[in-house]
């Protein structure tokens, strides 16, 4: 089964009403286990709006999700936040880790909340840190690290669980051209060395062609590309 497989998805903001916005017309795709997806769009097309709906942030009006082989449309949210948490991990534009905590407990979290014991949350957030280079800063907060240092953290973060598919919304947009060339090239590594799947959508059409396929979002639909 693949990892991801969306179906015919439709999603119209502000529906029925006149200022409604058709953003996703029937968008059909499938991301391979081990595959790495590229999605590239113009601004406002309607990328981040795929990735909540295949992340299960959002519905959509119509069409189809499966994760990993499982019907996702439907579910009661109880289930749908529980596929969520195990097998989904998200990577934003912006970090998005809470300022009060440390690096290491930023990457300890989500394992809590997915029940796993402290000593083990702590010695995998650990190896997660150090694999990207950000061990010796482990017990800084955000606050304290540079823009590239942060969303490494945000990577481990998002790949502390070892979920099965990954997405990722401009995961280095907020970097400077050098800083975003570095850590994007942590992330490939990170993802290449756990055999995840992942979606990443990019403006960058260098970033995009270091991955297995790129697909463009434009006008409500998809094109290979
Ligand atoms: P992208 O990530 O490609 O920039 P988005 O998915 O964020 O695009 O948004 C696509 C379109 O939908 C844009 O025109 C945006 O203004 C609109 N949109 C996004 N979220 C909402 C919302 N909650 N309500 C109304 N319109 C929205
Ligand atoms: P963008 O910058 O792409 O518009 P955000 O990162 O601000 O998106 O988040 C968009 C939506 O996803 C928001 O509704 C937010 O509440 C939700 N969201 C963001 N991060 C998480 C998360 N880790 N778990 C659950 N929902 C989240």
């Amino acid at each position: 089964d693949p990892v991801l497989v969306l179906e015919g998805i439709k999603k119209t903001y502000n529906q029925g009403k006149p200022n409604a916005v058709q953003v996703l017309d029937g968008i059909s795709l499938s991301v391979a286990r081990g595959e790495v997806v590229a999605l590239v769009a113009p601004s406002g097309a309607g990328k981040s709006t795929l990735l909540h709906i295949a992340g299960l942030l959002d519905t959509p009006d119509a069409g189809k999700v499966r994760i990993c082989g499982s019907e996702m449309v439907g579910l009661s949210d109880r289930k749908r936040t529980a596929v969520r948490r195990q097998d989904v991990g998200f990577i934003y534009q912006f970090h998005h880790l809470l300022p009060e905590f440390t690096a290491l407990e930023n990457v300890m979290l989500p394992q809590l909340a997915n029940g796993i014991a402290r000593a083990e949350a702590q010695t995998r957030a650990c190896d997660l840190l150090v694999r990207v280079g950000v061990g010796p800063r482990a017990d800084h907060r955000p606050a304290a690290l540079s823009g590239g240092e942060q969303q490494r953290v945000a990577f481990c973060r998002a790949l502390a669980n070892e979920p099965r598919l990954l997405l990722a919304d401009e995961p280095t947009g907020n970097l400077d051209p050098g800083t975003s060339e570095q850590v994007f090239g942590t992330l490939m590594e990170l993802v290449r060395s756990t055999g995840m799947s992942a979606l990443i959508a990019t403006h960058n059409m260098e970033l995009a062609a270091r991955m297995d396929r790129v697909l463009r979002l434009d006008k409500g639909g998809l094109s290979a590309g």
